[in-house]
């Protein structure tokens, strides 16, 4: 059988590296905001370009405590809408509608499946003060559009990076384009932690700052609380498991790509459409493409050894969480919803079982 994504085989390439870097964190008796972190957060930033990155609990809360760190300096106020991809993760729709903000769903463009810069015009309104693009499935929205129509608009541009580190338009990385960036460490991400983690990037010190102070009670300083803050801090183990894995991210970036152009090479079948890649800058989070018999085709690979994932079978709109929006129409999300299936992609998935797959995919309802 061929898994999706095999992360004990992953991290197993780095095992002694991990077990020295845990080892470190245990001797230290340092366990919460140390010196791991510190080294984490200058690395991460660096790799991003940009000045600031603070580390949190997991890449939802990257993405609330941007916008509650906005509300805190004045920027935003309950009610404010945020625009956000209608076929995103419910994470980045979650973070928005967690500050008493209102999510305003825009369909994404059907090639790319990342929000649509046309559409997000039309759906700005005197209320609109940030769009939050999402980099979906490993690829960069299109991020000089988007920072046009901000600037045009005086809007706050929030990224959703939580599936696209590394990936760049023109050298410029995911992270450095917006006012502020949310990330996720999550263990199956591109750079994934062994827990949860995640990290807001930036180049505005006074909101790194506030952020600082927002995932550690409200306080910079002990017992001298600024803000109703919240607990939300990435540890020492996790950062010191990232520290060894954000060293590895570009040697597994360029192994993804490689899968990645074997399958858009290989692929050929009338029923299947492959992927489409703006400028190289993919960095194949996951390897997506369309099926009208998606389920038929997830079912044939099953059985032939073959696990697959949908990402996503729902769409938020159609979520009971979200049950005031069940009723409206978001067609392309619905048509991409349906039709997309994962194929499985990772930095230890080898050309021969990527083969493999190819050819399963070329017989599927071959006479
Ligand atoms: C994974 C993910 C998140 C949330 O990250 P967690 O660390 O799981 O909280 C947010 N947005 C997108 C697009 C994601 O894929």
């Amino acid at each position: 059988m061929i898994p999706f994504l095999d992360l004990k085989a992953i991290n197993a390439q780095y095992r002694d590296e991990l077990i020295t870097a845990c080892t470190r964190v245990i001797d230290s008796g340092w366990y919460i905001n140390g010196n791991e972190l510190e080294q984490f957060e200058q690395d991460f930033a660096s790799y991003c370009g940009t000045k600031h990155a603070v580390g949190v609990a997991n890449g939802l809360d990257a993405l609330i405590l941007t916008l509650t760190a906005w509300k805190e300096l004045g920027k935003l106020q309950d009610g404010d809408e945020v625009i956000v991809p209608s076929n995103t993760y419910i994470a980045s729709i979650l973070a928005i509608s967690a500050n008493n903000l209102i999510p305003i769903l825009v369909e994404p463009d059907i090639t790319t499946y990342n929000i649509c810069p046309d559409k997000i015009e039309a759906a700005i309104t005197d209320k609109t003060k940030v769009i939050l693009p999402v980099h979906l499935y490993g690829q960069l929205a299109n991020m000089p559009s988007i920072m046009d129509i901000a600037k045009r608009h005086n809007l706050l541009v929030l990224e959703d990076a939580a599936q696209a580190h590394g990936a760049s338009i023109d050298g410029q990385k995911a992270g450095n384009w917006g006012d502020a960036s949310g990330f996720s460490f999550y263990p199956g991400k591109n750079l994934g932690a062994l827990g949860d983690a995640g990290a807001i990037t930036t180049n505005d010190d006074e909101l790194a700052n506030t952020l600082r102070a927002l995932r550690n009670y409200g306080s910079h300083e002990k017992y001298k609380n600024l803000f109703q803050g919240v607990n939300s801090r990435l540890d020492e183990i996790q950062a010191a498991m990232l520290n060894v894995k954000l060293h590895h991210l570009d040697e597994e970036i360029i192994h993804r790509r490689k899968i990645a152009e074997a399958y858009i090479e290989g692929i050929d079948n009338p029923a299947i459409i492959l992927p489409s890649q703006q400028d190289k800058n993919h960095v194949w989070h996951v390897f997506v493409i369309r099926c009208q018999e998606r389920d038929a085709l997830q079912n044939y690979l099953a059985e032939n050894g073959i696990q697959t994932l949908i990402h996503y079978p729902i769409p938020p709109h159609k979520q009971q969480a979200y049950e005031e929006w069940n009723k409206l129409s978001y067609p392309i999300s619905e048509k991409i919803h349906k039709e997309v299936l994962s194929l499985p992609i990772s930095p230890i998935l080898t050309l021969n079982q990527a083969q493999e797959i190819i050819q399963l995919c070329n017989n599927f309802r071959k006479k």
